[in-house]
């Protein structure tokens, strides 16, 4: 048997859910009584992350399926942020997520309270947990649907948070689950995307893609059709498997791709089929169809800022632009506001990092467009800011090489000022190669690194270049390894001039 990592050993020892009873009498104890384990490995497995760059003050990642949430829950968050002052901030994460920021230890217990009372929960969405399950932004409101993902995304992560659900897998696991034509999810290690069998709407299954900073991948077809009644089910066995049968050795070979990689995907289908059998028993099992991946995913996501008419005749989404996903209590509660006194109630939130409001009637629309929060969320931002993704940055996060958000707020701005760009250009912003802003998602992706200037290491990037999610997805490729920040503007407008039909702006008289 393969030796175990010293994470594998922690985590073999303990398991951080056990710790959830006890969070009380932790919190009264201080943060600094505990060990290295409890803070910076078992505490993830509520959500809580101890931050190095802040000690002290502590981020809670939530859960949020599909990216739902509604005006009495974005309170709840918001006031949980406000009670921090100047430390507190939230970001709406690239998994349709919320994370908030400067929280002490002992505010967590109220604070898990308060969120069970408004049905959300922070569990298992850090460290080697399955994260957040992904959706369409737009499920059931969308024109364009196939079908809504939002009650298969529940009943997923009921499942997989249920009893019979993952405690310790090898590493992280992303699941998304399509709906519409414009659904890219090949980023994930599970991914079911819309398709046909013999004319029934079901999912062809997707495995293995991941971004780390060792490896990239799309996933792939594994070659199996379901309906969707079986979603949850197969992802507890694809799950299930994973946990007996990752790599536990070396973290850095360890996503799902490796595991195929290893057994072959023949094989690693046959097994899957097999834990499916054990899960939710043989005949169930024959609903597994062998498929060749052919599904409805045909175009890049649709960027959701804007007034748009929804499925419902009479109703609409009004998208928000929110910069760099970034968000603080002030923000919130007015954000909670619009929704409840235009629309439904009812918000979501995009892999993009922006926001929608839901169901806001035609004769709502003129005074929400009049509220002062839609000067600083704006309805039609700009086509570089309106799909900015960028990662946390070195003011929260010790791996990062660079400022990521304000560097990206700021050159998105400066380029738009100088620049007239034709279309959306999507730029992903990362610190670090963890690559948590997916740069090579983007038209233009962007890694935080050093560079030698004037004799001097300073910040700087690595830019990618053509990465696309639409019809023929690929991933960015290297362009350049290291342009100082100082520089970025300047060779950023000369690739938007050359390669995306940008064009100088008139300078006023
Ligand atoms: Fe931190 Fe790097 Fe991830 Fe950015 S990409 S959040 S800098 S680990």
């Amino acid at each position: 048997m393969a030796t175990l990592n010293k994470v594998e050993q922690a985590k073999a020892s303990f398991c951080g859910l056990d710790l959830a009873p006890r969070l009380g009498e932790l919190s009264a104890a201080g943060w600094e009584s505990l060990d290295e384990a409890t803070l910076t490995i078992h505490l993830k497995w509520l959500g809580i992350f101890f931050r190095p760059v802040t000690p002290g003050r502590f981020m809670l990642r939530l859960r949020l399926p599909n990216g739902v949430l509604n005006a009495d829950q974005l309170d709840v968050l918001a006031e949980a942020i406000d009670r921090c002052g100047s430390h507190g901030s939230a970001d709406i994460t690239t998994r349709q997520n919320i994370q908030l920021r400067g929280l002490l230890l002992e505010d967590m217990p109220p604070l898990m309270a308060a969120l069970e009372r408004v049905g959300l929960t922070s569990r298992q969405s850090g460290h080697d947990n399955p994260r957040n399950v992904t959706g369409n932004p737009l499920a059931g409101i969308d024109p364009e649907e196939f079908i809504d993902t939002r009650p298969l995304v529940d009943r997923i992560q009921a499942a997989v948070l249920g009893p019979e659900g993952p405690r310790n897998l090898p590493r992280k696991f992303n699941v998304a689950v399509g709906g519409a034509p414009d659904s890219f999810l090949l980023h994930n290690d599970l991914a079911f995307l819309p398709a046909f069998n013999d004319g029934t709407l079901g999912f062809t299954v997707m495995v293995g893609g991941f971004f780390s900073a060792q490896r990239n991948e799309l996933a792939i077809p594994l070659g199996l059709w379901l309906p969707a009644d079986q979603l949850p089910a197969f992802t507890l066995a694809v799950l299930r498997h994973y946990e007996r049968q990752g790599d536990r050795s070396n973290r850095n070979k360890t996503r799902l791709m490796y595991l195929i990689d290893a057994v072959g995907l023949d094989t690693y289908r046959a097994e899957v089929v097999e834990s499916y059998g054990a899960v939710a028993g043989a005949a169930a099992a024959l609903a597994l169809v062998p498929h060749d991946g052919t599904h409805l995913v045909c175009r890049a996501p649709r960027d959701i800022c804007g007034v748009h008419a929804q499925k419902q005749p009479g109703l609409h989404w009004v998208g928000l632009h929110v910069p760099m996903g970034r968000l603080h209590a002030d923000s919130m509660t007015d954000l909670a506001r619009l929704a409840r006194t235009y629309g439904s109630g009812g918000l979501r939130l995009s892999e993009s990092q922006n926001a929608l409001i839901a169901d806001v009637p035609s004769d709502r629309l003129e005074a929400l467009l009049a509220e002062p929060l839609l000067r600083h969320f704006r309805v039609d931002p700009g086509p570089l800011a309106a799909e900015a993704v960028s990662c946390t940055g070195n003011r929260y996060c010790s791996f990062a090489l660079i400022p990521t958000k304000s560097t990206a707020q700021a050159v998105v701005e400066e380029l738009e000022r100088r620049l007239e760009v034709p279309h959306g250009v999507r730029t992903h912003w990362t610190g670090c190669p963890n690559a948590c802003g997916q740069p090579y998602m983007g038209a233009i992706g962007l890694m935080g690194a050093k560079a030698r200037k004037d004799g001097a290491m300073v910040e700087a990037v690595k830019v990618f270049l053509g990465g696309s999610m639409a019809a023929d997805p690929r991933l960015a490729e290297l362009h350049d390894k290291g342009i100082p920040l100082s520089e970025l503007p300047e060779a950023l407008e000369q690739i938007l001039v050359e390669r995306f039909g940008a064009r100088p702006r008139a300078l006023p008289a």
